[in-house]
């Protein structure tokens, strides 16, 4: 296990994109600001980038605007919205490897989850969406008295989307696909930390034919980009992913045009293991459920329920995979976790080890800094876990694991959703039955049964509880970008 620190290591792509997309056109910001984005394996500066703000959110929301009512995507038949879906796929199918080492660059990501994880999800994604821009219908309804009655899907207008920095590419397949599917226009605002693959999409969105202003892209910060754009009376929904915090902020920001909302924030899901449970599939599936992506999942599998009887052996096995993760260069294929996204994050998740400690769970591995340069925490495992600590309660976005104990299924679906989120669970379990009682016991958006962090284009994903309102994904997600109207005619 090493670090790879001297720069020379790392094979970085070429970044080809710093700049604010509004309509066809490339351009700096307004005020002629860049911010720097750095390498967290390294901490070196990648590059600046165009720093947009108010203003340049203001043209990029007119562009969108004119994008939507006039011009060819308004015209554009349903079909071939899909087609450009599916040619923006292929696009990124055929620059899967530049993108992969992009996205591994900026965010620090292993390039084998890149590879592996989030570029095929991504374009599955869009081409999942892309299958669905024809085949969004209304339907005919029997009223009383002599009238012709039906309902359109109607695409919402303007749609914002604030993205966050720990699946940037993932992300924007997410939100791109279901809101030009059903025909509306984008503003995005990509995470300070990542914005560069983001930017490279924007690029191919161009080459695949989207017509001007159909996509715009305004890298920027969140207290200034992102607010305008939650705050612009020309945007008609805001689509969210990211921290609970910042999505009430933006909640109470977008009351004041009652713009359609959706979010996907935090969580502390419960992965429950029974005793009579495959031990060693529960041991590395909750292994892969916490660590994944750095431990930097909304849906990170942190608070660990396992039955006393097998709760020792657990723990032992656990402690033994986490300390054999490997740690370095996320370019060498052999690494399988990565630095913290930033420093902030990095001392956050420090802080959190440390308030483990102090107040009384046991660290039974990791618990310090790896290495001396990027931003990398030890696999970490804290076992004597109680419900009220920290630790347990509140979103860590880190290699950071919460071992509990529990003795009966009653208790532990009570102390599972003793949580104010609600986004995933997991429950590991031979019984049917057992497997289904704790599933439909849960308030979470998604339960993963003898699995953790299976997702797939056509399954709906979002929260309960202060995890999020709305789902992507599935059908489901089409339901976010559009309005029903109904249309009501006289026969007689
Ligand atoms: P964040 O503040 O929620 O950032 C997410 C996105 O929202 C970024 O694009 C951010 O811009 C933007 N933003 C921030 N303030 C805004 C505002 N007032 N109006 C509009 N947009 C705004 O998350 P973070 O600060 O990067 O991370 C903080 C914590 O959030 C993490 O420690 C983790 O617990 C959680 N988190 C959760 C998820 C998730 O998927 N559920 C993802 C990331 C982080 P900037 O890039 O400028 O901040
Ligand atoms: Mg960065």
């Amino acid at each position: 296990m090493s670090v790879a620190t001297e720069s020379g290591k790392f094979a970085a792509p070429r970044v080809r994109q710093t700049k604010i997309l509004i309509g066809d056109d490339w351009r700096p910001a307004v005020s002629g600001k860049t911010f720097p984005t750095y390498n967290p394996a390294t901490e070196e500066l990648i590059c600046e980038v165009a720093e947009g703000d108010k203003e340049d959110v203001d043209l990029a929301v007119h562009a969108a605007r004119s994008a939507f009512e006039s011009g060819p995507w308004s015209r554009m038949d349903a079909r071939d919205r899909g087609r450009l879906l599916y040619k923006l796929a292929d696009l990124m199918e055929k620059n899967l490897e530049e993108l992969a080492a992009l996205e591994t660059l900026d965010n620090g990501k292993p390039i084998g989850d890149a590879r592996a994880a989030d570029l095929p999800l991504a374009i599955d994604s869009l081409r999942y969406y892309a299958g669905w821009a024809d085949k969004i219908h209304g339907s005919t309804i029997p009223v009383r008295g002599d009238y012709f009655c039906y309902t359109r899907r109607e695409p919402i207008g303007v749609c914002g989307q604030i993205i966050p920095w720990n699946f940037p590419i993932l992300m924007v397949a997410w939100k791109w696909g279901p809101a030009l599917a059903t025909g509306n226009t984008i503003v995005m605002k990509p995470a300070e930390q990542t914005p560069l693959t983001c930017l490279r999409l924007g690029e191919l969105a161009l080459e695949a034919g989207f017509p001007p202003g159909v996509i715009n892209i305004v890298p920027g910060y969140g207290p200034t980009a992102g607010a305008s754009l939650v705050k612009h009376h020309l945007v008609d929904k805001i689509a969210f992913t990211g921290s609970t915090e910042t999505g009430q902020r933006i909640m109470a920001d977008a009351a004041m045009t009652l713009k359609r909302t959706t979010f996907e924030l935090g969580g502390k899901s419960p992965n429950i293991v029974f005793a009579d449970a495959d031990l060693e599939a529960a041991v590395a599936g909750a292994e892969f459920g916490l660590f994944f992506n750095q431990g930097q999942c909304c849906c990170a599998g942190s608070r660990v329920f396992v039955e006393d009887a097998v709760h020792q052996e657990f723990v032992d096995r656990m402690v033994g995979r986490a300390s054999q993760r490997v740690l370095g260069n996320p370019f060498d294929s052999e690494t399988t976790q990565g630095p913290q996204v930033d420093k902030e994050q990095f001392d956050k998740i420090m802080g959190y080890i440390q308030s483990g400690k102090s107040e009384g769970a046991t660290c039974a591995t990791g618990g310090n800094r790896y290495g001396n340069r990027g931003f990398f925490v030890q696999p970490t495992v804290f076992t004597d876990v109680k419900d009220e600590m920290k630790i347990a309660k509140e979103e860590i976005f880190g290699p950071v694991m919460s071992i509990l104990k529990f003795s009966d299924m009653h208790e532990v679906i009570k102390r599972a959703n003793n949580s104010t989120f609600g986004l995933a669970a997991a429950v590991w379990t031979k019984d049917v039955t057992k497997a289904h009682a704790v599933s439909h016991g849960l308030r979470a958006g998604t339960v993963w049964v003898n699995c953790y962090d299976v997702f797939d284009a056509a399954a709906p994903f979002g929260g309960y509880k202060m995890s999020g309102i709305g789902r992507e994904c599935g059908e489901a997600g089409l339901a976010n970008y559009t309005e029903l109207k109904t249309v009501t005619m006289s026969m007689g």
